[in-house]
């Protein structure tokens, strides 16, 4: 087969062009180190962009009895003991320097009245520590690192898909990939790569990603390159998510809708929060929210289309206009609904992967020399329930942190074992892949697994469905060799989903096998079969391939920061 070739080597390969990729790749630009970017999507358009509430860090602004120590505390309580202790440290006590970064790079923070940098409530916080940009946090903290990259000239490529990370006996030395838009073929040499690839929540049926992002690619990269997974069951619903139009199920709907006073009702017209949480109702914790629309649903009670009512209709139209503007241009858009007069119809929504691959706390290296991971696709400080707030800061602490790591390696490296070997594989497994002419027809085999994960591994999950969803697994991959690709002239879009499910595939298999394994009910991991928590499984799953899951203990938490953990009431707090 002729392809058309281009070959590029670069000290530090950055794979991603989100919050976390960017400043990665700002660091090592500002300490002179080559570094190259690529991404499958736009860089103005990553998932990044969609964040809304706001970034944590215990700045002191607002609530001046604020701590980082406070914040580790407040973490690790949230996550149910599974975050890695080293890694909440990093990230909290890191964390001003981060927010003083995006000042650095111009972020246009909400300030009160004399500059200060305003901070606000945000789920289970002791203390008032989200800054924040209006509700487009996210939008702004991309727009903010795509111009600091520019200033500096940071190369970032984003239309190229990695299909495989290019390791030799456990050595990164590159990756491979194509053009989503005319399929030029790319072998990418470097030093040391960062994997800024984010999360698999776009598997499930509903979902607050978009098309064609967060399919676990970085999961599937780092387990062939010999990384290993750790926690991946662990993932957060978010109560409110749309259930139409079918192509934007899962939509978001802020967290603000209920702060503001909004409603919840089941199909049958009643107010069923008062049978979960009655003190607190529709402003309880968002794994509680998202388990009792759940179980209304699944118990019958929910809609006729299997929702439940959202309804901010009885709110004075100036305070939706005014606190919920994003909300109302949303439904307008999507549904032609005007909230101010008709309830909205919300199910739970995968939202976000507090799994991923395993990193080392102090330089989030993997088990794969000179790679590293980063943002979503990294693990350790969610543990069991993300705090809001809490990942949009990860990506400033722990982007700089690798970068710094990734240019020290690169700069220590003598000389590169490369595999001519490796780079054939990776090349034929396109050639192969690009010459299949089965039957078989990607996007069908997709929505086959995101209807597997909602059916048996989704807000609640048991025994028997965790095996049914895996039997159902091994049926697609078995339909993988038999899949047509017609890549056409304007794109290789097809192909870039053929990788995308192969990569969904690996995501759901250690998914499904961890969720199994975790026989316990612990945050946003609730097992019918296993109510309670148990102790004895305050440990981490790590996943390195099929049937293989081994458990892990977590790190003692430091007895400074274990003085401070208190649960802490989310009332009245948003949580995104
Ligand atoms: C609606 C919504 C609201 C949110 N609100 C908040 C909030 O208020 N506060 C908060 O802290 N968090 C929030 N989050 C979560 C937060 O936005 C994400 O966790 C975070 O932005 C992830 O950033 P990232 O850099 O890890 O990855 P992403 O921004 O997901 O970027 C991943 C990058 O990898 C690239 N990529 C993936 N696969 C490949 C491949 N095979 N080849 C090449 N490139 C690839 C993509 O193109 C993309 O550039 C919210 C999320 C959503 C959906």
């Amino acid at each position: 087969m002729t392809r058309s070739e281009r070959r590029i080597a670069t000290s530090v390969l950055v794979i991603g062009s989100g919050g976390s990729a960017l400043r990665a790749a700002i660091e090592l630009a500002e300490r002179g180190v080559d570094v190259l970017a690529v991404s499958k999507r736009r860089k103005a358009d990553a998932h990044t962009t969609l964040a809304a509430g706001g970034i944590n860090a215990a700045l002191a602004t607002v609530d001046a009895e604020d701590t980082w120590q406070q914040h580790a505390a407040d973490t690790l309580q949230e996550g149910y003991l599974l975050g890695d202790p080293g890694i909440v440290r990093t990230v909290t006590e890191g964390a001003a320097r981060g927010i003083a970064d995006l000042e650095r790079y111009g972020m246009p923070f909400a300030r009160e009245a004399d500059g200060r940098i305003s901070q606000r409530f945000f789920g289970a916080h002791t203390w008032r520590r989200t800054a924040f940009a209006g509700d487009y946090t996210g939008l702004e903290i991309q727009r903010t690192l795509v111009n600091r990259a520019d200033q500096l000239e940071v190369p970032i490529l984003d239309t190229v898909y990695v299909t495989r990370l290019l390791a030799s006996d456990n050595v990164v030395f590159g990756a491979y990939g194509f053009d989503v838009v005319d399929g030029t073929r790319y072998i990418i040499h470097a030093d040391a790569v960062i994997l800024a690839a984010g999360g698999h929540t776009r598997i499930w049926r509903r979902t607050s990603s978009r098309r064609d992002e967060n399919t676990g690619d970085g999961f599937g990269l780092a387990v062939d390159a010999g990384a290993r997974l750790r926690d991946m069951e662990l993932v957060q619903f978010h109560p409110s998510g749309l259930l139409a139009p079918e192509d934007a199920a899962g939509t978001l709907v802020s967290e603000a809708a209920r702060g503001e006073g909004g409603i919840l009702r089941n199909g049958l017209g009643e107010r069923f929060m008062s049978r979960y949480d009655p003190e607190r109702m529709e402003l309880s914790t968002r794994d509680r929210v998202a388990l009792a629309a759940y179980t209304e649903i699944r118990e019958g009670r929910g809609t006729p289309d299997g929702g439940v009512w959202l309804d901010v209709s009885h709110l004075p139209r100036e305070t939706i206009m005014n606190r919920l503007p994003r909300v109302h241009q949303t439904l307008l858009e999507l549904q032609m609904l005007d909230i101010t007069r008709t309830p909205m119809e919300v199910a739970p929504t995968a939202h976000y992967t507090m799994g991923g691959v395993r990193v080392r706390p102090e330089d989030s290296g993997t088990d794969v020399e000179g790679l590293y991971a980063i943002g979503e696709a990294a693990s350790g400080l969610h543990g069991a329930n993300r705090l809001g707030g809490n990942s949009l800061i990860e990506l400033l602490v722990y982007g700089r942190i690798a970068a710094e790591a990734a240019a020290e390696y690169s700069a220590g490296l003598g000389a590169q074992q490369r595999s001519a070997n490796a780079l054939t594989e990776a090349a034929e497994e396109v050639d192969r892949i690009l010459s299949g002419t089965g039957q078989e027809n990607v996007r069908p085999l997709q929505r086959a697994l995101r209807n597997l994960m909602t059916d048996h591994a989704g807000v609640v999950r048991d025994e028997a469905g965790l095996r049914a969803g895996l039997s159902r697994l091994a049926e697609i991959e078995a339909a993988v060799p038999s899949i047509g690709v017609h890549p056409d002239i304007a794109s290789y879009q097809d192909l870039a989903h053929v990788f995308d499910l192969l990569a969904s595939m690996v995501a759901a298999r250690a998914t499904l096998e961890g969720a199994l394994e975790r026989r316990e009910t612990r945050g946003a991991h609730n097992r019918s079969d296993y109510p309670d928590l148990d102790d004895s499984l305050q440990v981490n799953l790590v996943w390195s391939g099929p049937g293989r899951i081994a458990q892990e203990a977590v790190a003692p938490i430091p007895e400074e920061i274990a003085a401070l953990m208190h649960d802490v009431s989310s009332a009245g707090k948003l949580v995104e």
